[in-house]
């Protein structure tokens, strides 16, 4: 074996968000002037938090992708509060505010999850200028804390929960080929596969149990961290190039692309595939996941998301640009045209 890797250093736990104010001792940020960064559609998930600390600023105006014009508003409020911590509570969009202000601030973050985006186990920071977005990594964004308490993601929409929950297991199957995957990346992705797969099923109806929400936040943590190891493969890069050309839903996106990119990469990765399979219970990972995407009622087509028809084509040179000379199977423009018609149309991709 040769290899390096680096992990991150974090502090996660597994609470309820009630233990937060000794959660902010232990961490030596009681009584730090507290920015909290929740927009007002998760005001009672909040509420409860924000009781117990001194919060010097409530920042509500969060919108997906991060807008730059909105990260200098939030920016500007932290200085003016003269905050000392930020906490968000929230999907990925709230992480991401609070990585955007981190950015220029250097201010800790403490995350308190709402989604399975995973955004909080990562340094990777993402702004959006006009309809292109920038990301980049930074050990300062990323979260000091991550607090994972089950009963706020009690309440997620079962649509959500699903889409949210395949976001998570894309970054599993993506770190299996990132293009600095190693073998410690691998062995966490292959236990978040699994253990999101497990508890998929269960927070894809009414009435998440709090035992699967737990199994699919756990698991999400891990493919996060092993994603932001590995770095981004063909099934992000897809993402994130259609996410900014056509501002589609963040979450759905990758539940309609990654089983497209598992089937395209599947044929030319044996051991990734190997170990997708196993962790996901299945004779081969495209039949396991086309399993799992039907029972949890996976959405299937990217114009049922607001992408155009022509936008198959626009998109093209900048995926080919963007997609890792590493990747397991070789891409060109014909063989990416057919797997993004496929994935627009809502073709079946276990055949
Ligand atoms: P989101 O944060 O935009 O949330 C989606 C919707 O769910 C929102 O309307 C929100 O109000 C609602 N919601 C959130 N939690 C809820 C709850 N518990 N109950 C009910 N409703 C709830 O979406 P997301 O998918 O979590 O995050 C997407 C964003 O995160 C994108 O901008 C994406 O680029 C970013 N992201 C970044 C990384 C990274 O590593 N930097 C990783 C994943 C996602």
């Amino acid at each position: 074996m040769r290899f390096v890797h680096d992990s991150r250093a974090q502090r996660v736990v597994f609470a309820r968000a009630a233990a937060l104010p000794a959660i902010l001792e232990e961490a030596g940020a009681m009584g730090s002037r507290i920015m909290l960064i929740a927009s007002r559609r998760e005001d009672a998930l909040a509420a409860g938090i924000a009781a117990s600390l001194e919060v010097v600023h409530h920042h509500t105006e969060v919108v997906r992708h991060v807008p730059l014009a909105l990260a200098e508003r939030a920016r500007e409020a932290a200085v003016s509060a003269r905050a000392e911590v930020l906490v968000s509570v929230g999907g990925g969009s709230a992480t991401g505010l609070a990585k955007a202000v981190a950015l220029t601030s250097r201010l800790p973050i403490l995350a308190v999850p709402t989604t399975y985006a995973g955004s909080e186990a990562t340094d990777v920071w993402g702004l959006t200028a006009g309809d292109a977005k920038t990301t980049g990594a930074d050990p300062v964004v990323l979260p000091r804390t991550v607090v994972y308490d089950a009963t706020l993601l009690a309440g997620l929409p079962a649509e959500l929960a699903v889409a949210s929950g395949l976001n998570a297991l894309a970054h599993g199957i993506d770190a299996m080929w990132g293009p600095r995957a190693d073998p410690i990346d691998r062995a966490l992705a292959a236990e978040g596969i699994r253990a999101v797969a497990a508890g998929l099923p269960g927070i894809a109806g009414a009435g998440s149990a709090v035992a699967d929400i737990e199994q699919t936040l756990y698991g999400g943590y891990l493919a996060a961290v092993a994603f932001a190891s590995a770095g981004s493969g063909m099934h992000h890069k897809i993402c994130h190039v259609l996410g900014g050309m056509f501002d589609l839903p963040h979450a759905p996106t990758h539940a309609v692309v990654l089983p497209h990119v598992l089937g395209f990469n599947a044929p030319a990765a044996a051991e990734a595939e190997q170990r997708i399979a196993q962790a996901l219970g299945a004779a081969t990972a495209v039949a396991g996941l086309a399993t799992l995407c039907r029972s949890v009622r996976a959405p299937v087509a990217l114009r049922d998301l607001g992408m155009p028809e022509d936008g198959i084509r626009r998109a093209i040179p900048p995926i080919l640009d963007a997609i890792p000379a590493s990747n397991p199977a070789p891409v060109t423009p014909d063989n990416l045209a057919a797997l993004l018609r496929a994935a627009w149309e809502g073709a079946p991709c276990d055949h």
